[in-house]
C-alpha cells in the first residue's frame, strides 16, 4: 500500500500550515484548536520551509525564557523538513521516520504539499495491513503466508525442546462437483463451513490455514503421529456426518488428508507440506474420505505391490469409495 491509497482513506486530508512569521503562541493554539500535533510552516509565497511539532515547542521550553510565546515559529521551527511522496510505500516511510526519530512527516505531490501523516496513524495503518496479510479474506483462518511462517517458528520451537510436531494437509474431495452443481457463491459458503468446523473440531492450540483454493492444512504443536492421526480420524467423521445449509440445500462433503511428523532434522516448512501433499495425493488416489501417513516400519499396503516399495505409506479410513 502506498501513502496516496493511505491518504484517500484518511478523513481529513487538508494539511494544517502556519507562517512563519506567527508566534509560538499562535502555533500551540493552532495545534490545540485544529487537534494535531505539527502544523507545516510555509513562508509568504506558501513554499514549505519547515515543520513545527509539540515537540519542538516543549524543546524550546526547556531553552528560552519568558518571552518565548511571543518569538517566532521560524525561531523554533526544524529547518531540514524529510518529506515523503504519494507513491512511496507506507514500509519505507515508516522505515524513515523512525530512522530519523521524527514524529510528523509532509506528503509532496510534485510541489504541492499533500497532507501531513503522523507516525502513530501510519503505524497503525500498518498494522492493519499485516493482519490482512496474515488472514486468508474468505475464511478468516490463516494465509498461506503466515501459516508457512507459523509453520516455520512451531518447528523451531520443536526441534529445540525435543517436542513432537504433527502437520496435516487437507483437501476436500471432488470439489469441483460442488461448484458445478450448486455454483461458485455455494463452493464459497461450502469452504467457509469447513474453515469453521476446523476451528471448531481441532484444539485451541491446533493452527489451521487455508493454502489456497478448497486445500487447508493444520499443525498439531505437542502431538505425536499417534495423537494427530486420532484428530484426524475425527475431523474425517465429523466432516462426514456434516450437511452444510446453503440456499435451499445441504451439502454434504469429504476431504482426504496427508498427515506428516515433523522428524527432528526437519527445518524447511515447504518441504513438509510437499511430503503431506505427496500423502494426500495417495490418498486421493484410493478413494478419497482417508488419511494417509507415513508409516516406515509397517508393510506395504496391498494396493502399492507393483509400485516402488521406498515410500511406504498406509491407508487409513473408511476404504474406497
Ligand atoms: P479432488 O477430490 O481430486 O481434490 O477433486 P477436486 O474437484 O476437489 O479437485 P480439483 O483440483 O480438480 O478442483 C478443485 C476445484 O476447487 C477447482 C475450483 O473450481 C475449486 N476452487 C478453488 N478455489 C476455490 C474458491 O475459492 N472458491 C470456490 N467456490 N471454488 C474454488
Ligand atoms: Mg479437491
Ligand atoms: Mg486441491
Amino acid at each position: 500500500m502506498d501513502i496516496r491509497s493511505f491518504l484517500a482513506e484518511k478523513k481529513p486530508t487538508d494539511v494544517k500550515v502556519i507562517r512563519r512569521n506567527s508566534s509560538l503562541r499562535e502555533a500551540a493554539r493552532k495545534m490545540i484548536s485544529q487537534h494535531v500535533g505539527a502544523l507545516v510552516v510555509t513562508d509568504e509565497g506558501g513554499e514549505l520551509v519547515g515543520i513545527i511539532s509539540e515537540r519542538d515547542l516543549m524543546r524550546a521550553i526547556t531553552e528560552y525564557d519568558s518571552t518565548l510565546v511571543d518569538k517566532l515559529v521560524s525561531n523554533v521551527m526544524t529547518r531540514t523538513v524529510i518529506t515523503c511522496a504519494l507513491h512511496d510505500s507506507i514500509v519505507d516511510v515508516l522505515f524513515q521516520m523512525k530512522s530519523n526519530e521524527i514524529r510528523h512527516i509532509p506528503v509532496l505531490d510534485g510541489a504541492e504539499l499533500a497532507g501531513v501523516i503522523s507516525i502513530r496513524e501510519l503505524t497503525r495503518a500498518y498494522e492493519l495491513l499485516q493482519v490482512e496479510a496474515n488472514t486468508d479474506a474468505l475464511t478468516g483462518l490463516s494465509s498461506r503466508r503466515y501459516f508457512l511462517e507459523t509453520l516455520a517458528s512451531e518447528l523451531d520451537r520443536s526441534r529445540r525442546y525435543g517436542h513432537p510436531l504433527s502437520v496435516a494437509m487437507i483437501d476436500v474431495d471432488r470439489f469441483k462437483r460442488v461448484n458445478d452443481t450448486y455454483g461458485h457463491e455455494v463452493g464459497d459458503e461450502v469452504l467457509r463451513a469447513l474453515g469453521n468446523l476446523l476451528v471448531r473440531e481441532l484444539r485451541t492450540i491446533d493452527r489451521v490455514g487455508r493454502l489456497g483454493g478448497e486445500e487447508f492444512a493444520a499443525i498439531f504443536p505437542e502431538t505425536d503421529i499417534d495423537g494427530a492421526k486420532r484428530a484426524c480420524d475425527r475431523l474425517l467423521k465429523t466432516i462426514r456426518a456434516a450437511k452444510i445449509d446453503v440456499k435451499d440445500a445441504k451439502i454434504s462433503f469429504t476431504v482426504s488428508i496427508g498427515l506428516v511428523k515433523a522428524d527432528p532434522a526437519t527445518r524447511d516448512p515447504s518441504g513438509i507440506l510437499k511430503r503431506a501433499d505427496e500423502l494426500l495425493y495417495d490418498a486421493k488416489a484410493r478413494g478419497r474420505d482417508r488419511i494417509e501417513l507415513d508409516t516406515p516400519h509397517k508393510p506395504p499396503h496391498p494396493m502399492d505391490e507393483d509400485q516402488p516399495t521406498a515410500t511406504t505409506s498406509e491407508a487409513i479410513g473408511t476404504g474406497g469409495r
